[in-house]
């Protein structure tokens, strides 16, 4: 697996100061994607043993409240043995910071019965950002996603339900300050 860059103290992608991962190679091809140099897989650097000692140091401060996995593709074949390795570390080592996942698949319809090694990674996953980023659907004013058509998905809860369950509660967002959740 490849990825494109990390950046940490990001407070754009989930909530609150965050460590974010943006892996190589996607299939999906959005008009308008954000990243379409990330398509390629063999853009970036080699994701390493001493990348992920990386990101587990920069996870650790208080202040940080946990990682985001974007792309590129997350789920995408070629990164998930990639990120079950990064994700149990993090489990193992910081249990206390949450994992958001932002995906191009659509959940129940892609995911939710795939393979064992997506479920493994699902299993991983606190909270799911699914669906393509669809140009007519963009919205300014939505948090943490680009485009109406995209769910903010309750992953425990959605493989206990064996369906999309989305995250209750309500964002706010207010200028010059963090994004806060509200449950
Ligand atoms: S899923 Fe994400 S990275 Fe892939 S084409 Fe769509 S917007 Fe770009």
């Amino acid at each position: 697996m490849n990825y494109a860059v990390i950046k940490k103290n990001d407070i754009a992608n989930g909530p609150g100061i965050r460590v974010s991962l943006f892996v190589s190679g996607c299939r999906h091809k959005c008009k308008n994607c954000f990243n379409s140099e990330a398509w390629d897989f063999n853009y970036g650097k080699e994701f390493t043993d001493d990348v992920i000692e990386e990101i587990i140091t920069a996870l650790k401060p208080d202040y940080v409240e946990g990682i985001s996995l974007l792309g590129g593709e997350p789920f995408e074949p070629e990164n998930q043995q990639g990120l079950i390795k990064l994700l149990e570390t993090v489990r193992d080592k910081l249990p206390n910071k949450n994992v958001w996942c932002y995906t191009g698949f659509t959940f129940e319809s892609d995911l939710l019965n795939g393979n064992q090694t997506v479920q493994k990674l699902l299993s991983l996953i606190d909270v799911l950002v699914d669906g393509k980023f669809i140009e007519e659907l963009k919205d300014a004013s939505l948090i943490f996603r680009g485009s109406s058509n995209q769910n903010i998905i309750d992953v425990p809860k959605s493989l206990e339900s064996n369906c999309t369950v989305l995250l209750k509660g309500k964002w706010k967002r207010k200028m010059g300050e963090l994004n806060i959740y509200d449950a």
